[in-house]
């Protein structure tokens, strides 16, 4: 696997976990489990990692590429020819992979590179795609100029590509990437972690709303703070950003702070900062229902953590969100960046317990059935192995071009 800039260790280390580093690590895992051969190769940005670290069951290897140091993701593109170039020596030293399995696209295009040169078939995760971000962020969107052309490309040399919503197949086909190309996977959750029982974060004696996520703007807590005005007597806990330390100096949580107050709602509003993986379920069990109200989500993991531990989502109807959360079954959709449907939504289930409960049980089943890694990883192993035998059988004609 490549993952470029998102470390598979940063998830398992604990707080710095975006979706990217949770679905390697646990991908990893699971494959590793079941019995395959695993190395994630991720740009090194700290002097000081080995440059190979063996964690359950499966390896990262740090690819110098680039100064050694954390650097935003969208300064990582003129690297990765280097990194490239060190993945297909790597490779010829200890021995080919059978498939290359890429995560973003600039990870993409070292695997193509690294593959080309090596025999390798490729297998392609966007898990976000420049067009949406562009369309959504406006000129505030730093990523490289090309991105777009990029992922076109990508889409149409790669041998496999792994869409993960019916919302990032449709974009995907708009772009001019073959239909027939693609193979629908979503994400999965750990199962193990994200359970109904265990314990739960404290609380007082208001309804809780949840939130987790990266203090970003497009997550869409504006919204929801404003939404808290119309939804009287509950709380709103928001799990992410900075460390609990810092969040004072956050210029983001300072203006959400602020926006609380204006609208009343500051004392029912609390920020925990960044929070381990290990104690996520906590937040999730101590919760009524968990708000999920980004602009867009490529995909999502936070609803399917608190499917798993049995609580029901209200959601934006916005990319990998309306497959995962079942309209009226295991939560409800209200339409991006609408306040007010989205307290009348809230108000409502908060104060309907019995409507709340089936969705939240119907919830922990869907998580089970469709979403646990030992299904999801099964699934991409079997992509896998067909890829390497279609690739395996153009092996005389490649021969014959070269
Ligand atoms: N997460 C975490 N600690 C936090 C906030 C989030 O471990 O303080 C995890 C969360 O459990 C989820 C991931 O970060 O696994 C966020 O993934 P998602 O797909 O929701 O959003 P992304 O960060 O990829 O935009």
């Amino acid at each position: 696997m490549i993952s470029e800039h998102a470390s598979p260790l940063a998830a398992l280390g604990g707080v710095d976990a975006g979706g990217q580093n949770a679905h390697v690590a646990a991908l990893a895992a699971e494959l590793a489990r079941q019995g395959h051969d695993v190395r994630v190769y991720t740009r090194r940005d700290d002097p000081d990692v080995p440059e190979t670290v063996t964690v359950r069951g499966f390896e990262v290897v740090h690819v110098p590429a680039g100064p050694p140091a954390v650097l935003p993701k969208d300064d990582l593109l003129p690297h990765m020819a280097a990194f490239a170039e060190w993945m297909a020596a790597d490779w010829r030293a200890t021995g080919m992979p059978d498939v290359a399995h890429a995560h973003f696209w600039m990870s993409g295009l070292a695997a193509v590179t690294a593959g080309r040169a090596c025999d390798v078939p490729v297998v392609q995760t966007y898990h976000a795609l420049g067009a949406v971000k562009r369309r959504h962020q406006g000129t505030a969107d730093t990523s490289p100029e090309h991105r777009t052309s990029y992922e076109r490309q990508l889409g149409r040399v790669v041998d496999r590509v792994i869409v993960q919503c019916h919302d990032e197949e449709r974009e995907l086909t708009g772009m001019g990437v073959p239909r027939e190309r693609m193979t629908l996977v979503p994400s999965g959750v750990d199962l193990d972690l994200f359970r109904p029982d265990g314990p739960a974060a404290p609380r007082g004696g208001r309804p809780r709303i949840l939130t987790v996520g990266r203090l970003v703007e497009r997550k869409g807590y504006a919204e929801l703070i404003r939404a808290l005005a119309g939804v009287p007597d509950a709380e709103l806990v928001v799990v992410g950003g900075p460390p609990a330390e810092q969040l004072a100096d956050d210029p983001y949580a300072r203006r959400l702070r602020d926006l609380a107050r204006e609208c009343g709602v500051g004392h029912r509003v609390t920020f925990t900062g960044a929070v381990g993986v290990a104690d996520m379920p906590r937040w999730y069990r101590s919760a009524d229902v968990l708000a999920a109200t980004p602009w867009y989500e490529p995909f999502g993991l936070t609803p399917l953590e608190a499917m798993a531990c049995g609580v029901p989502v209200v959601a934006t109807a916005v990319g990998g969100l309306t497959d995962t959360v079942v309209d009226g079954v295991t939560g409800e959709l209200v339409p991006p960046r609408d306040p007010k449907a989205l307290a009348a939504v809230l108000r409502r289930l908060l104060t309907d317990d019995v409507r709340r409960v089936s969705y939240g049980a119907a919830a922990l089943d869907r998580a089970r059935l469709v979403y646990g890694w030992p299904t999801i990883a099964g699934r991409l192993a079997d992509v896998y192995a067909e890829t390497a035998h279609a690739f395996a059988d153009t092996t005389d004609v490649r021969e014959a071009v070269a």
